[in-house]
């Protein structure tokens, strides 16, 4: 039995994905747990994972709606990134910004459930895709900054989709895609476009990767819900039931699906059955 704080839940790239329950700085592997009985009891108390203050409801994902305001993590531009303003120097944190934003980022394709643009720091590779419950990725460019991405990401998006449709992502029916061929398609499509930033933004600052490896990725999964039903700690406060999959944020039990991300900063006691 474990009680801390939940934060979303960390994960490693194996054959399947490896996932740990992060409560406080307890972590625990939950791979062990398919098949069995967990469960999860919400203790009525919720902390900012930045300032630790009590608080009622969480904003931005975990942060007191104070902290929502003023942490550059919690900006507009971090759901839009076309709309960075570090360059303008109106960054809330530069300091941040240089460290996040101000680097290395990729934009790939994805299929969590359709074809889907995205994009993420490097060192969010593979962490980013398999959040987002993908079962298979491809970066197809790399850029200077987060900004940058974020231009790549709204050209795409004109042809693909850029959100998870999280009900077909846990469905486990999902058609395979060919992302090399997807790329090559739009590649042809957008080359003009591409070219063109390109030649605005540097090209010490933008590849255009042509032959990358397609990352795939298989999860721990027993048996996919037939019908997704979406539990959370504040209507249910004690969840129990048999640990069915893992994918993405989710934890797939027999009675439901509880986003773990969402729950951030909950303080949580964790019980299993005996392994
Ligand atoms: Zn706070």
């Amino acid at each position: 039995m474990f009680t801390g704080h939940l934060k979303k839940m960390d994960s490693g790239l194996s054959n399947p994905v490896e996932y740990l329950l992060v409560l406080g700085e307890e972590r625990i592997g939950l791979n062990q747990y398919l098949g069995k009985k967990l469960t999860l009891i919400f203790e009525n108390q919720i902390n900012c994972i930045n300032c630790g203050k009590n608080i009622k409801k969480t904003y931005n994902g975990g942060y007191c709606f104070n902290c929502s305001q003023v942490l550059a993590r919690c900006d507009l531009c971090i759901f839009k990134p076309q709309l960075c303003h570090f360059d303008q120097g109106t960054c809330r944190e530069p300091k941040w910004g240089e460290e996040n934003c101000q680097i290395s980022h990729f934009v790939y394709l994805s299929n969590t459930s359709e074809l889907k643009v995205g994009i993420t720091r490097f060192t969010q590779v593979p962490t980013r895709w398999i959040d987002q419950g993908a079962i298979s990725a491809l970066p197809i460019i790399k850029v200077g900054t987060r900004y940058q991405s974020g231009i790549f990401e709204v050209l795409l998006s004109e042809m693909v989709a850029d959100k998870t449709n999280w009900r077909k992502m846990l469905s486990g029916d999902i058609t395979p895609i060919n992302l090399e061929m997807e790329r090559d398609h739009l590649f042809e499509q957008f080359g003009e476009r591409l070219d063109e930033l390109e030649m605005e933004f540097g090209d010490d600052q933008i590849e255009i990767l042509e032959d990358e490896q397609v990352v795939n990725i298989e999860y721990p999964v027993l048996e996919y819900p037939r019908k997704i039903k979406s539990l959370s700690l504040d209507k249910i406060p004690k969840i129990e039931g048999t640990l069915l999959g893992i994918k993405g944020q989710y934890l797939i039990f027999d009675i439901g699906v509880i986003n773990i991300r969402k729950h951030t900063g909950y303080l949580t006691t964790f019980q299993a059955e005996e392994k």
